[in-house]
């Protein structure tokens, strides 16, 4: 049997110290993709010296590394892991940080009951043993809880609770987390203020937040950690942003922005670039807001988280609104609703009781706002169907005429009377019911406009066309066969109906007061009839009724001959 070299085993060790100290140096730093790379070798290195303390220590870094980069649900395994072995070991400060940190995870994954079950563990277990810093530590998770709960005000009053254990015991990063988180409720009080409409409300709540996150900002920057620099700029460039000053606002957040991308902090990035595009919102530049949140969605992955989703498809949803693309609009409506109605689902039972009012509260705005997109757009759709329906009715109507009306008169042209009159006569036949034909022409036309004007003359044709209409039925065709000549065409009407009424016809023209038109105006009319025969076709029938027309002319003019065929 070769026996081990003695080095072995110790220079594992020594290795896995290292690995751990350049873990928690690149942790600190805020590298955490390095530090998470370092802490999982040492995992690995870890398991053969099988040393319980060394391995929680690892997987504590480990799920501080993932929480950074915004990867909760892994982090929360390896916490659990880790304090597990923690309390195996009776470690308080460290299971109080655990708790903290799972709390915290918890709370980005919107499951609050554990959150706040978590949070409120480590603060018994802090206050059991006396720890003062680790209260207070504790008492910002459970406000974090009361934030997300939407309950901002109790949430305000816990995290001042933590401010001033972290003064009294001296905790320089813990100060600052108190007053980045209290700036992050102080915005969660401005927009529940909004919801209230109390404005003045929302102006403090906004002023507490910028001066919150300005202390905050100032204490990150002298503490050299970039992770909470970019974190703290982040709430303090949303604070700027919703105050108005959106200059300001957009180079803090790009400013994180950049860090946070060079880092890795994944969860900083989707957050800046979500912000970043909200404020561009409120400048009303929502062309580039869309374009930047478009790119955002697209670049989300699984391992992102689905809050983070739901925040961009609302603002989406705004964005499209706001220039009125409303189908879009209502698209992002609904993914946002979607999620938010599956994170809803994850909630437990105890913690729902609480939601419910809000949840019921958000279901009814987001209701609202998809009735009302949804009637917007069907009211356009509507609009713009009803408004093309409209003209097409209009441009066929226009065509119906041009192709069969005479325009000076409105009665039918020539080509619909020749369209038309084999029908007639062909379906009078086939009924076995009379039918007449007139030729009715104007006497001494030429003379009416040599005398008066051709305007005058258009005038009497037109009156002459309104006197045919006024004094025959509907179902009868009257046309203008050319110039001064018309064609009434009497369906269904024996012999001397249509005698009647050429003979009302001539009469109403020659008593008509032509003087209105122009004095001395006297306008009369002649008339020949003749009833469709058994054998006639629409030429026989026009070519009869002209016959006696013309003996109508030749027997002196305003009169009605009748064609001997017919009697
Ligand atoms: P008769 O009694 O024999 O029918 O005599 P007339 O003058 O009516 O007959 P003629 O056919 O000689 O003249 C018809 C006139 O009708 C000629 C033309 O100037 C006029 N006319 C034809 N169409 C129109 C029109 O659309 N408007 C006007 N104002 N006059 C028209
Ligand atoms: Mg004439
Ligand atoms: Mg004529």
């Amino acid at each position: 049997m070769p026996s081990h070299t003695p080095a072995g085993p110790e220079t594992v060790a020594r290795r896995l110290v290292r690995l751990i100290a350049d873990s928690q140096a690149a942790h600190d730093a805020g590298h955490h993709q390095q530090g998470l790379a370092l802490a999982e070798q040492a995992l690995a290195g870890a398991s053969a010296v099988g040393e319980p303390l060394v391995v929680a220590r690892i997987h504590t870094l480990i799920a501080n590394h993932l929480w950074r980069l915004g990867q909760f649900e892994p982090s929360v395994q390896s916490a659990r892991a880790a304090l597990a072995l923690w309390k195996a070991a009776g470690r308080i400060d460290e299971q109080c940080d655990t708790l903290c940190l799972l709390a915290i995870s918890f709370s980005e994954i919107g499951l609050q009951e554990e959150a706040l079950k978590h949070a409120t563990a480590s603060f018994e277990l802090a206050r059991e043993h006396d720890r003062g810093l680790a209260m207070g530590v504790a008492l910002n998770r459970i406000g974090i809880c009361y934030d997300r709960l939407g309950d901002s005000i109790q949430a305000e009053s816990f995290l001042l609770q933590s401010l001033g254990m972290a003064r009294e015991h001296g905790g320089h990063g813990d100060r600052m987390l108190a007053l980045n988180n209290l700036t992050a409720t102080a915005i969660s009080a401005y927009y529940q203020a909004q919801l209230r409409a109390d404005d003045e409300a929302s102006q403090q709540a906004i002023q507490r937040a910028r001066q919150y996150g300005s202390r905050a900002l100032s204490l990150a920057r002298r503490h050299g950690d970039i992770y909470r620099v970019a974190v703290t700029q982040g709430n303090l460039g949303e604070a700027l942003g919703l105050a108005g000053d959106f200059a300001e606002a957009r180079a803090l957040l790009q400013e994180a922005l950049a860090s946070a991308e060079q880092n890795g902090f994944r969860a900083v990035v989707l957050r800046m670039r979500h912000n970043i595009a909200e404020v561009l919102l409120r400048e009303g530049r929502n062309e580039e807001a869309i374009v930047e949140l478009t790119a955002t969605l697209q670049s989300l992955t699984e391992l992102d988280h689905e809050t983070t989703r739901m925040r961009v498809h609302s603002a989406l949803h705004r964005a499209y609104k706001a220039t009125r693309q409303f189908e879009p609009a209502l698209l992002h409506c609904e993914a946002h609703h979607q999620i938010e109605m599956q994170r809803v689902a994850l909630q437990s039972k105890a913690q729902a009781r609480l939601m419910v009012n809000r949840i019921d509260v958000e279901r009814a705005l987001m209701d609202g706002e998809r009735s009302r997109l949804e009637a917007e757009l069907q009211r356009l759709r509507t609009q713009q169907l009803e408004a093309e329906k409209e003209l097409l009715e209009q441009r066929t109507a226009e065509l119906h005429r041009e192709t069969l009306e005479d325009p000076l008169t409105g009665l039918a042209n020539r080509r619909h009377v020749d369209a038309t009159l084999p029908l007639l006569i062909e379906r009078s036949r086939g009924q076995r019911q009379p039918m007449a034909l007139a030729m009715a022409d104007l006497d001494h036309f030429k003379q009416v406009n040599d005398r008066h004007g051709h305007a005058v003359g258009d005038e009497v044709l037109r009156t002459v066309a309104r006197l045919f209409g006024d004094k025959t039925r509907a179902r009868d065709l009257l046309g203008r066969w050319g110039g001064e000549e018309f064609v009434l065409v009497f369906v269904d009407t024996p012999r001397e109906t249509a005698h009647e009424i050429c003979e009302r016809l001539r009469s109403a023209v020659q008593l008509y007061p032509w003087d209105a038109i122009a004095p001395g105006l006297q306008v009369t009319l002649s008339l020949g009839l003749a009833v469709a025969q058994p054998s006639d076709n629409a030429i026989e029938l026009v070519e009869r009724a002209d016959a006696a027309l013309y003996e109508a002319k030749r027997l002196g003019r305003n009169r009605l001959v009748a064609s001997s065929a017919s009697s």
